[in-house]
């Protein structure tokens, strides 16, 4: 018998039988775990009614920043004593490696655990009075969040936005991605034993057509905060123009990794290879373009691919296992279409490019390191987000050449380079138009710095204290310290 999932709303586990479901599948072996409804547009809204009306009541709103700290402290204490079973969770259904999983898992209770600090520290601004005017500075939540995550990290995105919408003092909405609600199940479980008051935090599972779109056109929900692709990214944006709620978008991205000729060799295609395949390149961040400079171009070539052809794919839980499987087998596909459109473009298939189906892997949706060289700048496997572990590597011959190679794209999500000249290091990476960035390092951050993207990766920033004041209103209060009339009729 599958087992049953269920939605959370005002505090509530919803036991009714769902008029319509979607089942659940481990993408390591094609097998259904579980089942879940799909919310329909009235449910959605009555969801949302739930958020406002406890917003209104001020029953999270009005609590004070240390009383918001210690729900979140909570929170984090019984994720931490769930832990393992959010990594299993997260590697079942997302199919990811279990080291991935654990990492997502630390960082999301780390992200708790920030916010609530942030919280203890905040202080209200006030201005040196001026003329008998005494001005304050303060922060206020927004009101309702509604909260829209995508697959590939169901765990960590979804903390993500919910610690810092909740930190603010908002009611929330979470829709996780339909095939990946596992692990938001198991926060919401998490939630439910503290003191968070009902209704403050809702759950709701479905489709994005149907539940993310009725969310980002609702006249009640204040605030949207979506991570996912681009294209749904400007449909949201459009959607929310009714009521003209603020919207924060984590998009897409075609991130570029430029390594030098001066770059310590076996450290930059280490990272490189990190940079692609951890998380079997499903990855917003994912370094999915390597520039390398003419002197070195064949050696890092030859290096990469031979250590690609090296990592061990395999179910998730398996400890031999370095890179998991694809999310979906219709995502597999979409991969695979891009491999073969790679080819018809005339690209150079260095490495892999198959769906692997040996040694136990057929029912699952696993996928070779695929390395494409002699790429040109018009080809489609260069200019779109494939978000598999396809990777292209383009040469360069110039400092000018990198910048304006690593810039010629819609996207500004991330990037990085590898130098061993630190100055130029470091004046490359500042005219790489791009929010999250490494020198001689990939994907390691800190949830104290904002992450974000320029251009169409996105609007605002999620983490750090522009986190938080993505779900905060500011408000000058002027208090007139010696009240009389003015005189000025
Ligand atoms: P997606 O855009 O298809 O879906 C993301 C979420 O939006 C899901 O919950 C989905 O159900 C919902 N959705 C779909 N249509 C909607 C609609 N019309 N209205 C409202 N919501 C809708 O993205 P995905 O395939 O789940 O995730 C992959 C994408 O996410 C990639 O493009 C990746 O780069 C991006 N991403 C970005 C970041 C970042 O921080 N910038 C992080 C992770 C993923």
């Amino acid at each position: 018998m599958k087992q049953q999932l269920r939605q959370y709303i005002n505090g509530q586990w919803v036991d009714d039988a769902p008029v319509e479901k979607k089942d659940i599948i481990n993408p390591a072996t094609g097998e259904v775990i579980a089942e879940a409804p799909r919310a329909s547009a009235e449910q959605t809204e009555e969801a949302i009614r739930t958020a406002k009306e406890t917003f209104e009541a001020g029953v999270w709103a009005d609590k004070t920043r240390q009383e918001r700290a210690e729900v979140l402290l909570q929170i984090a204490d019984n994720m931490q004593d769930q832990i393992d079973a959010l990594i299993a969770l997260e590697v079942e259904n997302n199919g990811k490696t279990t080291a991935d999983a654990q990492a997502d898992a630390e960082d999301a209770i780390n992200t708790f655990r920030y916010y609530a600090s942030l919280l203890q520290t905040a202080t209200d601004q006030s201005l040196e009075p001026m003329d008998d005017m005494q001005t304050l500075i303060v922060k206020e939540p927004m009101g309702v969040a509604g909260l829209i995550v995508p697959w590939n990290f169901p765990l960590l995105m979804s903390v993500w936005k919910i610690a810092p919408a909740l930190a603010a003092g908002n009611s929330i909405l979470l829709k996780p991605a339909e095939i990946t609600p596992m692990t938001a199940i198991k926060v919401f479980e998490c939630m439910d034993q503290t003191d968070l008051p009902k209704g403050v935090a809702n759950l709701i599972l479905g489709s994005g057509s149907v539940v993310g779109q009725t969310i980002a056109e609702s006249d009640d929900v204040d605030v949207v905060s979506f991570t996912g692709s681009t294209g749904v990214g400007r449909g949201i944006m459009q959607a929310a123009t009714g009521n003209l709620k603020k919207v924060s978008l984590e998009l897409g991205g075609k991130s570029p990794n430029i390594i030098f000729a001066d770059a310590d060799i076996d450290t930059a295609v280490d990272y490189a290879l990190f940079g692609i395949f951890m998380g079997a390149g499903q990855v917003c961040s994912s370094g999915s373009r390597i520039l390398v400079q003419d002197d070195i171009y064949d050696t890092f070539v030859e290096k990469f691919v031979a250590q690609a052809k090296e990592i061990k794919v395999g179910p998730g839980d398996h400890p031999t296992s370095q890179m998991g499987a694809i999310v979906s087998e219709e995502h597999l596909n979409s991969i695979l279409e891009y491999i073969h459109i790679g080819k018809e473009e005339g690209a150079v298939l260095a490495a892999g490019g198959a769906r692997m189906t040996k040694d136990g892997l057929d029912k699952g949706f696993f996928l070779e390191p695929t390395v494409f060289t002699d790429v040109t700048s018009d080809m489609r496997i260069v200019r779109e987000e494939i978000f598999g572990p396809v990777v292209v590597i383009q040469r360069f011959h110039t400092e000018a050449d990198a910048i304006a190679i690593a810039n010629d794209t819609d996207y500004g999500l991330a990037g990085a380079v590898f130098s061993e000249d630190q100055n130029k290091a470091l004046r490359v990476i500042k005219k790489v138009r791009a929010g999250i960035t490494w020198v001689n390092s990939y994907h390691l951050t800190d949830v104290q710095a904002p992450w974000g993207g320029y251009k169409q990766s996105g609007i605002g920033r999620g983490l750090g204290p522009q986190g938080l004041d993505e779900y905060q209103e500011v408000k000058q209060i002027n208090m007139n310290l010696n009240p009389k009339p003015m005189g000025w009729f």
